[in-house]
């Protein structure tokens, strides 16, 4: 007999995304001649980058030919495509070892494959609301203990964040080992700033904790006190583990690459209280776990970051951004409480008269035919909010807006 990992069927059988779609086919149905605008996608709609497509195209040549194939990608990732990452840190101010980039199949898989590495024990903290891979994956590898009714999980530390904080997730009240961060968050907008995200990082290494630093929105941050990468913070390569992607910054999200920068300076430590750095155990992961990210996708990352492509990148954010200030500009002027938009492309929102998520829901859907996604579905913190998103056209964003306009 084949046991399950019970672990697996903890976690919610519905992704909360299914119930939007559920949602909006019942209406199309109902409705088939009503045009819906989108402002719920977390996924980018623009077409790719020329540099990358070009370079992609000139890649899978290579492969067509017995003198320039190539196999299996070295375990860490190519070297033009390192050196170039490097070169990005370094233009920020940042230097790392070579050794410590790794690059994968997108951050979603490192976000959760970190668990391997870290022992079961480990108390993790997450802010709420949040990216829900953070709690799922604690949950499915067995370390979230047991749910307890108002939804949480007995084992997570859940830190605070909600209108008073100004959505920014406040420290640990007590003591945790591994902390998830988010910024810019998904779905809230909101950034942690300098100062702010100092005190995490103070936190952690005055505890021994680890940061997992997701940076998957690091493209779109404009403001100057808000960190492009964690180590502009004095001391964080002793704590920090640092995420990023070329999804919503290069249109990735179908191609699938990323990186995780593993500073050598990360200690864990065994039962006797021994340190080893965690560089190594991560090695011994990928080595064993999986064969990397193709040779052509590898190529069209290298893209992003030549003079042409950085431009194209660059104007494929801002298309994002000003769609995100559009919706800003439009939800304060009609007096709703609003956050994010800035240095993110969510826009997080307070429901009018305090609306439950889900009817306010219906409400732009059946009024305004106007799909946003319902802040409860990043956690209980997140009920009374909504969250639009500056991925849907220009043309899009811009009738949506009209259709609301005065009418909230
Ligand atoms: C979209 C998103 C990711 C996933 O990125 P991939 O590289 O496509 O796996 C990770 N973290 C956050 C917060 C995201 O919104």
């Amino acid at each position: 007999m084949a046991l399950a990992n019970e672990n697996y069927l903890k976690t919610p059988e519905i992704y909360c995304f299914d119930e939007i779609e559920k949602r909006v086919n019942a209406y199309k149905l109902l409705h088939p001649d009503k045009k819906i605008i989108r402002l719920g996608v977390g996924d980018v709609t623009r077409a790719l980058p020329n540099e990358v497509v070009k370079a992609m195209h000139g890649a899978i040549d290579e492969m067509a030919f017995q003198a320039t194939f190539r196999g299996y990608s070295p375990p860490q990732g190519y070297d033009f495509l390192i050196e170039k990452i490097l070169k990005d840190y370094r233009s920020m101010g940042i230097t790392l070892d070579k050794e410590s980039i790794f690059i994968n199949d997108g951050a979603k898989s490192d976000i959760g494959n970190i668990g391997h590495v870290l022992g079961r024990d480990n108390i993790i903290a997450i802010a709420e609301p949040v990216y829900p891979v953070y709690e799922n994956a604690t949950i499915m590898s067995g370390r979230a203990g047991f749910q307890t009714e108002d939804g949480k999980w007995s084992n997570v530390v859940y830190l605070r964040c909600d209108q008073e904080t100004g959505f920014i997730p406040e420290l640990p009240q007590e003591k945790v080992d591994i902390i998830y961060l988010c910024n810019p968050n998904n779905p809230t907008g909101t950034s942690l700033n300098k100062i702010e995200l100092k005190r995490f990082v103070d936190y952690a290494i005055e505890q021994d904790a680890i940061i997992v630093y997701d940076a998957a929105y690091q493209a779109y941050v404009t403001e100057d006190d808000v960190p492009k990468s964690i180590y502009e913070i004095k001391g964080a390569k002793k704590v920090a583990i640092e995420i990023r992607s070329f999804s919503k910054t290069a249109g990735f999200t179908g191609l699938r690459c990323g990186f995780s920068v593993f500073p050598p300076e990360i200690t864990v430590h065994n039962m006797m209280g021994e340190g080893f750095p965690l560089i190594k155990l991560w090695s011994r992961r990928n080595a064993n776990y999986t064969n990397g990210v193709s040779y052509v996708v590898q190529r069209g990352a290298e893209a992003v970051f030549s003079r042409k492509g950085k431009a194209e990148v660059r104007e494929l954010v801002n298309y994002y951004l000003n769609n995100a200030s559009l919706i800003r500009k439009e939800l304060l002027s009609m007096g709703l409480k609003v956050y994010g938009g800035k240095s993110s492309p969510y826009v997080w929102f307070k429901t009018p008269d305090g609306e439950a998520s889900w009817k306010f829901f219906q409400q732009l859907l059946y009024e305004f035919q106007i799909v946003g996604t319902p802040g409860v579905v990043f956690g209980n913190a997140g009920e009374g909010y909504m969250r639009f998103t500056g991925f849907s056209s220009r043309e899009g964003t811009e009738m949506a807006m009209q259709r609301i306009r005065g009418n909230l």
